[in-house]
């Protein structure tokens, strides 16, 4: 049997999920409609393959925008996932959503070019002004 290595949930604890495989590509995204979508200066993602991840308790809501799908709890609004698209093989989770966030670390900045002017980076992570070139997707 494996072992959930991530565990997590919205705010609220209608929504579960875990994950079965380590997490990987931490970054922090300053995009526009991640910090629409969260109301906040950026989000923290990492990436899980789909396979690794599921839910495991509630329904999630999905929402279609600019050809992505973001998923959040419908009960309370936390932002739960990211998908590039319908059939993704990776799927980005927020990782201020995980049980445990100190047990991963975030490895870059992205989309450093929507990033609002009264945020001050001072972490010395490589920064991207849009996704991160080795990023596959
Ligand atoms: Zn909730
Ligand atoms: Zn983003």
């Amino acid at each position: 049997m494996e072992r959930n290595i991530v565990t997590g949930g919205c705010l609220c604890g209608s929504i579960r999920y875990e994950a079965t495989a380590r997490p990987y590509n931490i970054t922090h995204c300053h995009c526009l409609d991640c910090r629409r979508s969260s109301g906040a200066p950026f989000v923290t993602w990492a990436s899980f393959s789909r396979r690794s991840f599921r839910f495991t308790s509630g329904q999630q809501r999905e929402l279609r925008w600019a050809g992505r799908l973001r998923s959040f709890c419908p009960d309370c609004g936390t932002p739960l996932t990211f998908l590039a698209g319908p059939d993704a093989d990776e799927v980005d989770v927020t990782v201020c959503s995980f049980d445990q966030p100190t047990t991963v670390a975030p490895a870059d900045h992205t989309w450093v070019e929507d990033q609002l002017p009264w945020i001050h980076l001072a972490d010395d992570l490589p920064i991207y002004r849009q996704k991160r070139e080795t990023h596959g997707s």
